[in-house]
């Protein structure tokens, strides 16, 4: 049985964030920083290396160059989920 698709929910679409965010490829360059924005009411955070954004909402968590969770993500992380 085939589903149909409703044009009006684009594909990918999930929800929750107004716009997609950009999200690329560079771990050899990745530095992950809070942009001081706001995105929907979560922290907007950015790779300075590839201009990649996340926020603490999204299902996947950024690393830096050194392969850690920056600190400031790894706290927008745990404080999300509590409201
Ligand atoms: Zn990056």
């Amino acid at each position: 049985m085939r589903l149909r698709r409703s044009t009006a929910t684009p594909p990918g679409y999930r929800g929750g964030v107004p716009r997609p965010l950009t999200i690329a490829g560079c771990r050899s360059l990745c530095s992950w920083h809070d942009t001081g924005d706001r995105l929907d009411g979560e922290r907007l955070f950015a790779c300075a290396g590839c201009g990649s954004e996340w926020v603490p909402s999204e299902a996947w968590t950024p690393i830096d160059y050194e392969g850690d969770v920056p600190g400031p993500v790894a706290a927008a992380r745990r404080t999300r989920g509590t409201g």
